[in-house]
């Protein structure tokens, strides 16, 4: 039985980076560093991510 694989909707918004990680640059009391986490407001991280993409040092 053949395996049809379908291709991925990589979302337009996001362009298949639906969650981003932004450091703050301000670091907790545990010594790590704070950070955000965005979701796509379009596809809400709900389509396959290509990447975790990280900005910030
Ligand atoms: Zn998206």
């Amino acid at each position: 039985m053949p395996q049809h694989t379908l291709p991925r909707a990589i979302c337009a918004h996001c362009d298949g980076f639906p969650t981003v990680t932004i450091t703050t640059g301000t670091r907790t009391s545990d010594g790590q560093r704070q950070t955000i986490t965005a979701h796509c407001p379009a596809c809400h991280a709900t389509t396959p991510a290509r990447a975790h993409t990280r900005i910030g040092a």
